[in-house]
């Protein structure tokens, strides 16, 4: 890791807060938000990684042999991933994502279709063209997604708010959207972007896909693909004290406040205040029994539901796939990218893969490399070697009603009351991406520096949504 410190641009906010001792818990991308903003403050931030890296879920591993860093999964951004981007920013790592406006999708014989986004059109317009001539679905398909994109536009924040609580099936039925409609538009976009089946995931957040990415500015749309590995955007230090293989075993805690933490080799580091961004099952078993009746964000932790995501790295002794990448209909894999100039290094994914959880990695790399071989035309590549990685808690299921279980980043008032909560699991109004990860790291160091600011002094580090442009509020009305 570069010994380079993100830089502070700021002073404390209180003298308070300056002086007291930050510890963050956990160096996935909301610890990493946490601290980066907090160091921003003028704040002196431990940071504690129990593995050897940062990035936690969307970082990279040392494959052994050949010596080679892999990523976890690949991992996908998208240009309303605003806080994300802002973070990358505060990184230095900006410039290692490359983005593209053009998805390309493959049917099971390798047919090829694209959806693109015109530059110079503003939002919803820019994808008027590629959807009406968009050849995967039939003229009267293409219709039936027109009248859902427009009825998704004229809900607005609010109208899909009202839909937290409904299935994103239920409403595609009341849109009267077909079910190949739903293999071929819906379900490449949504099962990757929530890792759910796209009925099964709440409306909400089906419908926010939509808003933020294709309907409110023409930069939601853009693809982002990491240009290096996951842990080399990571290469700045978000704050001066970053602590790797420090693994937290415990928390202490004097009557409704927390006072440090015990390392695993049981050093003490005491606390004036911690934000946990380890994920949710860390935090569970942490969490002693009376204070989880005491602080209502620890209540319906358990009632999340894990949901594993797949991502296969094979070789092939040849150059197979010419394209960046693809949405694949009709699995095994959903999505193909190459990893090599010559396109003989894929990486393959499925999510929301509970099915395949089981299955033993030489019988999946068999089907992977049937289905690349029809969808190339290449039926004599040979796969030279692979790497399976199933997630099984890649993430939490965007279910209805789910924003009733994930808990806000600063204590209910008879809570644990220097304790904040951060992790793609916490309520952001994101499903779990690492934009909603990111979110949530910026909001625990805003409350967190609120308990200790006066009234009035707060300090904001959430960056705003892309602002909806002129034709979306027009046609959205007031409702945007
Ligand atoms: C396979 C896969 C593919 C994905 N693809 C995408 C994608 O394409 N786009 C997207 O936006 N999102 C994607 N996601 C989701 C995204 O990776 C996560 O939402 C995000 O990274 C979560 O960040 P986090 O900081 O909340 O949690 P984590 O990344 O889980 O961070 C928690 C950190 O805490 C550390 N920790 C845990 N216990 C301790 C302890 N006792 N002591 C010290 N440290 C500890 C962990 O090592 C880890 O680094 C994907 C996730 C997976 C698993």
């Amino acid at each position: 890791m570069s010994s380079t410190v993100f830089p502070s641009t700021h002073s404390a906010t209180t003298s308070n807060a300056a002086a007291a001792r930050i510890i963050v818990v956990g160096g996935g991308l909301a610890g990493i938000a946490a601290a980066a903003a907090l160091a921003s403050a003028g704040i002196r931030v431990v940071l504690l990684e129990a593995r050897s890296q940062l990035g936690g879920r969307a970082g990279s591993f040392e494959d052994t042999p050949p010596q080679q860093l892999l990523d976890n999964c690949q991992h996908v951004l998208l240009g309303c991933c605003t806080n994300l981007i802002d973070l990358y920013r505060r990184l230095g790592a900006a410039d290692k994502i490359q983005y593209r406006n053009r998805i390309h999708y493959l049917d099971e014989n390798g047919r090829r279709y694209d959806l693109w986004s015109v530059p110079g059109l503003p939002a919803p317009l820019h994808l008027a063209p590629a959807l009406a001539v968009f050849g995967a679905l039939s003229v009267s398909e293409r219709f039936a997604v027109r009248r859902a994109m427009w009825a998704m536009l004229r809900l607005g924040r609010a109208g899909r708010e009202s839909l937290a609580n409904v299935s994103f099936g239920l409403w595609l039925k009341e849109q009267r959207q077909p079910e190949r409609v739903i293999r071929r538009f819906y379900d490449p976009i949504l099962i990757s972007a929530l890792n759910e089946q796209t009925e099964s995931a709440s409306g909400k957040y089906a419908i926010q896909v939509f808003q933020d990415a294709m309907l409110s500015h023409r930069q939601g749309y853009m693809i982002g693909l990491p240009a290096c590995p996951l842990e080399e955007l990571y290469a700045l230090r978000p704050c001066e004290d970053v602590r790797l293989h420090t693994r937290v075993s415990e928390l202490s805690f004097a009557g409704n406040r927390v006072t440090g933490v015990i390392l695993r080799n049981g050093q003490r580091l005491p606390a004036d205040a911690v934000v946990l961004a380890a994920n949710y099952h860390a935090v569970l078993r942490w969490i002693p029994e009376h204070l989880r009746r005491t602080d209502s964000r620890f209540a319906h932790l358990d009632q999340l539901q894990n949901v594993p995501i797949l991502g296969a790295h094979l070789w092939f002794d040849r150059p197979v796939m010419r394209l960046p990448f693809a949405a694949l209909f009709d699995s095994p894999l959903q999505w193909l990218f190459r990893k090599d100039d010559r396109g003989a290094a894929l990486h393959g994914v499925i999510s929301a893969a509970r099915p395949w959880v089981d299955t033993p990695a030489e019988k999946l790399m068999l089907l992977f490399r049937d289905q690349i071989r029809r969808l190339f035309s290449v039926p004599e590549a040979q796969v030279i070697r692979y790497r399976i990685i199933i997630e099984k808690r890649a993430t939490f299921s965007p279910q209805p009603g789910v924003d009733a279980y994930r808990p806000s980043q600063a204590p209910p008032p008879a809570g644990v009351e220097n304790l904040f909560l951060a992790g793609d699991y916490t309520r952001t109004d994101w499903p779990a991406t690492m934009e909603g990860a990111v979110r949530s790291g910026y909001l625990a160091a805003e409350k967190l520096l609120a308990s200790f600011a006066p009234a009035g002094s707060e300090r904001r580090f959430l960056v705003d949504d892309l602002p909806p442009e002129f034709p979306t509020r027009f046609l959205a009305g007031k409702r945007v």
